[in-house]
């Protein structure tokens, strides 16, 4: 979760690490965000807590949890007492994915290092409706589940320390160069891979969200009970559209649109460009290409997503020739066939702070 200056501080440092597990090195902040948080287990304990439903949440994201987990059986959610949420600090902060806070780290992301994600509710001085602030929460907690889950290993470099290696189905050398390049294209053939991953589980979310919640969706836009039920707010129905078609929503939400113009947009392009190839060279749905995406970026085995691409390209080795940038230079060989046993299990750090165990 970030905002436009976050992302563009990690992609301008030599594109170095994925977005998320970047922030995670700004250690320093974790205290005084610490302090501001209170854990997913408490809020969903206080069934007389006004923040959110936590039936309404508790449905949703066992829901989602299977869902997902079919897609890959690595899919975990993080342990609630490992997710933890924050009000928006000013009143005229919406809060939320697109808060004001994320920006000067107040809240936000997913922090691999400490194994922990930061959230922020959104401010019910705008969002009076508690059932959208209660899915606001659950897309961020899926968010971060799936960042969490994401497969990643890590390896000694020639310094002594500890590299991360492959974080889902991107690659670093020592020095940090990307295996992908760091620009897509206008085209979408092609995409920064963290990129991709980012918009890619914001994208996946949506969807899986509109189509569960029929009754919600029709009640935060369809005319009757939408644009003229006064029960909805343009806010309301701004945050709405943003959770389930996160693409889009930069017109009726201001705040999303540095995210859209980064992460959303050519991820879009790049989903549509290939989905299309998928589905008309008869290799299957779009939701096939999506299943294939997340069990990869999920399990590190990159097997079928590599078939897919061949099949699409219709050459050998189609995946690696489409991303991998000449300036990276470590050898994969070892790690594609035969994924190291996920060492991201033995990579949890204890929260420094006294309040976790782990
Ligand atoms: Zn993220």
């Amino acid at each position: 979760m970030f905002e436009r200056n976050e992302i563009l501080d990690v992609r301008d440092d030599s594109e170095r690490g994925d977005l998320s597990c970047r922030l995670s090195l700004r250690r320093d902040v974790v205290p005084e965000v610490f302090n501001a948080h209170t854990p997913l287990s408490h809020i969903l304990g206080d069934l007389d807590n006004d923040d959110i439903d936590p039936v309404l949440f508790a449905s949703i994201v066992d829901e989602a949890f299977r869902y997902f987990q079919e897609m890959s059986p690595d899919f975990k959610l993080l342990p609630l007492d490992r997710y933890v949420v924050r009000h928006p600090s000013k009143d005229d902060d919406i809060g939320g994915f697109h808060g004001k806070g994320q920006g000067n780290m107040n809240a936000g992301g997913y922090f691999c290092y400490d194994d922990m994600g930061f959230g922020t509710l959104l401010n019910k001085d705008n969002i009076p409706n508690i059932r959208l602030r209660t899915y606001e929460l659950a897309r961020n907690y899926l968010h971060d589940s799936m960042h969490a889950s994401t497969f990643r290993s890590m390896r000694v470099g020639p310094d002594g320390q500890e590299h991360r290696f492959q974080y889902g189905i991107n690659f670093r050398d020592f020095d940090n160069t990307s295996f992908s390049a760091p620009d897509g294209d206008d085209e979408g053939r092609f995409v920064n891979l963290n990129i991709f991953m980012e918009g890619f589980i914001q994208k996946i979310i949506g969807d899986f969200i509109r189509e569960k919640a029929p009754e919600d969706h029709a009640f935060f836009t369809e005319p009757g009970n939408g644009p003229d039920n006064p029960d909805v707010s343009d806010r309301e129905r701004a945050v709405w559209a943003d959770i389930t078609e996160p693409e889009n929503s930069g017109d009726v939400l201001p705040e999303a649109q540095p995210f859209i113009d980064f992460v959303m947009a050519p991820t879009a392009r790049y989903m549509n460009f290939w989905e299309f190839e998928f589905e008309t060279k008869g290799l299957g749905s779009a939701n096939d290409l999506r299943r294939i995406y997340f069990h990869a970026m999920m399990s590190g085995d990159l097997s079928d997503l590599r078939q897919a691409y061949d099949d699409m390209i219709g050459i050998d080795n189609a995946w690696d020739t489409l991303f991998r940038q000449d300036a990276f230079t470590s050898d994969l060989a070892t790690y594609t066939s035969s994924p190291p046993a996920s060492p991201k299990d033995d990579y949890v750090c204890v929260f420094p702070f006294g309040y976790f165990s782990t």
